[in-house]
């Protein structure tokens, strides 16, 4: 074992305070990472404060992170991925029973014997797994991704959460060449659908609540922005949409989302608003339309993400922070005053 700055909450009330955790020495098949950006994702903060306890209660010291980005700086003897000093990213899971049809599949996001990369039963050490609010990590070379060269470092972190998660609902719904996509919601996860969407070769619109974000979802990539607020705006959509990737946490009415479906058309939900979204039949009905819901990826797909970013310069718009500024950029992200996602640094948590 070894000692590894990072920062933690001591209860569901407490800020997030500099501390030193410890970490394992890579076994045979793991990689130990010096850990240089981290994104900030809704769910650090949900599970800091204990928001999900009827799912996933916390346990006690957290730290949180799962969208992982740095250098590796060891090897176990057994690895053969990586080498020192390549590239790594970790997103939300560190481990799987590699045994069930879900991770025979290349689903280990779906395994029920998962561990995911924070607050999760810790095989090696006991007591729960650490994230990436630290300066390094220990992680099994199978939950490890290679990172492409000419990225971004800073704006790659989030691409391990809300990337993969919007990235893979949209190539799961086949090619989207010439096809009408909408996509609602322009926060951390709706700015990368758009930027996929497009890179994806489809007809791009943006449904959101405010006038404001017209301009940069345009920017973004959007060839059509919709205020869903605007109901005559909406209804020139109605039955002309292939795939709608609906990425609101929280409440809204998905019907009149369902609604701008054409015939087969899917909606897929990746937001997870707290209380049950009503369905009128009738939605669904008409025009066989069809409601889904989609998380992260697999590893397998993970990687055909980020070397897909890799090929079309894709990363997430992300303003970067020190991690001192982490308790103010949780108060932050809960007024959506951030374009579009933290990032980070930790090297700051070094100085
Ligand atoms: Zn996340
Ligand atoms: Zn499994």
């Amino acid at each position: 074992m070894f000692n590894a700055k990072a920062y933690s909450a001591a209860s569901e009330t407490s800020p997030l305070a500099s501390t030193t955790i410890p970490r394992r020495d890579p076994t045979e098949h793991d990689v130990q990472i010096e850990i240089l950006f981290c994104g900030i994702c809704h769910s650090d903060v949900h599970s800091v404060r204990n928001e999900w306890s009827s799912v996933m209660p916390t346990v006690y010291p957290i730290v949180p992170g799962h969208e992982i980005v740095g250098r590796v700086n060891k090897v176990g003897s057994a690895v053969t991925k990586f080498k020192s000093g390549d590239l790594a990213g970790v997103g939300c899971l560190v481990d799987s029973d590699h045994t069930c049809p879900n991770c025979q599949d290349g689903l280990e996001q779906l395994c029920p014997n998962q561990t995911l990369t924070f607050n999760s039963p810790d095989r090696h050490l006991g007591g729960v797994t650490y994230g990436g609010y630290s300066e390094s990590i220990v992680v099994d070379e199978h939950f490890v991704l290679h990172v492409p060269a000419n990225l971004d470092l800073a704006g790659v972190a989030p691409l391990l959460c809300a990337g993969i998660t919007t990235y893979s609902p949209l190539r799961r719904w086949g090619d989207i060449k010439r096809k009408k996509v909408g996509v609602v919601g322009l926060g951390g996860l709706g700015h990368m659908g758009v930027k996929f969407a497009r890179a994806f070769g489809a007809h791009v619109v943006v449904f959101t609540t405010s006038e404001s974000k017209r301009e940069d979802a345009l920017r973004l990539g959007a060839h059509e922005v919709v205020v869903s607020r605007n109901a005559d705006e909406m209804q020139q959509h109605a039955g002309s949409f292939d795939f709608i990737l609906d990425t609101i946490a929280a409440e809204h009415d998905i019907n009149t989302y369902l609604h701008l479906l054409g015939r087969d058309g899917n909606l897929t939900l990746v937001g997870a608003p707290e209380k049950p979204l009503p369905v009128s039949a009738f939605s669904l009905i008409f025009g066989r339309r069809s409601l889904s819901g989609s998380l992260i990826g697999g590893l397998a797909e993970t990687q055909e993400m980020l070397d897909f970013c890799g090929e079309h310069n894709i990363t997430a718009d992300v303003e970067i922070i020190p991690i001192q500024k982490v308790n103010e950029a949780y108060e932050r992200l809960l007024k959506s005053d951030v374009k579009y996602r933290f990032s980070i640094d930790m090297t700051s948590l070094k100085g």
